[in-house]
Order: structure tokens, then C-alpha cells, then sequence
């Protein structure tokens, strides 16, 4: 069951990889398939030998209802975001290096470009807990009220969106945001940013007029 859901992961898996976003078997996505289930890339297989029978489905405490895979092991993580934002289909788990130099830093994401703005007008830093555990979902879940993408403090950057292809893209474009701050913090120089009134007004023209949707 759920072969589109799985077959979307095992693709957005190698685009990951390929993204350089990743490295080796890190990282993890999910998707939502129903109100009470998802499914996840399983835990430290690469992402070009997964397959789409790989590819567990979980239920909202945790169990496998499907597949003979263990599970990512940041599992948690992708099971809270789930149950405290109902409108979130997809998540995708990344330690993309620009992100990684802000999450060392602790330096959220200011309003820098309109790139950004399409999906947040701030990326914070959610506070440090170790890999796959209860209090890294809850930290991330606590920081994930005020931005769809958040930078896990000393590890890496996740976002949720109402697509595998939005989740993916908001990683893309933090990630090359990201980048342009920590080139623009290392020149010394004073660094601009966008004002907040500015900031929401172009979040809210950019979400409403921006792209093909009618
Ligand atoms: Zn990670």
C-alpha cells in the first residue's frame, strides 16, 4: 500500500544525496499518507539502493503497521511534527554545511532575500538535544511554532511543507541563504536585513501571487 508515497521518498532520497545536502546515509523524509500514518526512509541504508518495499509505514505512536525495514532512527522527530501541525504532508531531515556552520554558531536565519521569504521570514535555532531522542522532537516542535524550517542546534536543518517538493525546496533555499550569510558574516562588514514589516508583507505577496497556482 501507499506505493506513490514511497516511490516520491525513494525519489527525493537520491535528489538529496545528489544535493550534496546529505552525506553518505544521513538524513531522513517522510510523508504523510493518512491522518494517523506516514512513511519514512528506513534507518542507515543508502539512498540509492532504497527501494520503495524499503520504505516502513508508521503509526502515530511509533510502531511499524507496514514493511520489514527498522525505521529512521530520528522517527520521533517526524512523529511529533506530525501530530502537533495537521497541515504538514512532508518533512525532509538534512546536514547541508551552511546551515550546519549557523547551527554551531546558534545563529538563526534573519530575513536576508526574498528567496527566503517565500517560505520564513526567520529560521530559528531550536535548542540542542541528542539524535533520536523524545527531547530533540519536542525542541524542534517548540521552534517549528515559529518557522516551517528550523536549524537543529549543532546537527543540521529540517523542514515541513505541504509537499515532499516543498520541503525539499525550503532545505534548498535556506541552505543557499544560509550560505550567503555565513559568506556575508565572514567579510566582517554590517550585514542588512529586511525589515519585519517589510519582511511579512513580501512573505504574504510572494505565498499569494508567486508561481503557477491559481
Ligand atoms: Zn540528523
Amino acid at each position: 500500500m501507499f506505493e506513490e508515497a514511497k516511490r516520491s521518498l525513494v525519489e527525493y532520497g537520491r535528489r538529496l544525496l545528489e544535493s550534496n545536502m546529505v552525506g553518505g546515509t544521513a538524513g531522513n523524509l517522510s510523508v504523510r499518507v493518512s491522518e494517523e500514518l506516514f512513511a519514512i526512509t528506513p534507518s542507515g541504508m543508502p539512498y540509492n539502493e532504497i527501494e520503495c518495499d524499503d520504505v516502513p509505514i508508521l503509526d502515530m505512536t511509533g510502531h511499524v503497521v507496514e514493511g520489514s525495514r527498522k525505521p529512521s532512527i530520528e522517527f520521533r522527530l517526524h512523529l511529533q511534527i506530525y501530530k502537533n501541525f495537521s497541515d504538514v504532508q512532508a518533512i525532509v531531515h538534512a546536514h547541508p554545511i551552511y546551515c550546519g556552520v549557523l547551527s554551531i554558531l546558534r545563529l538563526p536565519l534573519p530575513a536576508l532575500n526574498e528567496t527566503m521569504l517565500m517560505y520564513s521570514v526567520f529560521v530559528p535555532v531550536s535548542e540542542y538535544a541528542n539524535s533520536g531522542t523524545e527531547q530533540l522532537a519536542r525542541n524542534v516542535v517548540s521552534a517549528m511554532r515559529q518557522s516551517r524550517a528550523v536549524i537543529m542546534a549543532n546537527h543540521g536543518l529540517v523542514c515541513a511543507g505541504e509537499s515532499l517538493k516543498e520541503a525539499f525546496d525550503m532545505c534548498e533555499t535556506i541552505e543557499r541563504t544560509a550560505k550567503m550569510y555565513v559568506l556575508a558574516l565572514s567579510t566582517g562588514k554590517t550585514i542588512f536585513t529586511i525589515d519585519e514589516k517589510d519582511a511579512l508583507e513580501a512573505m504574504e505577496f510572494l505565498r499569494k501571487n508567486y508561481g503557477q497556482r491559481s
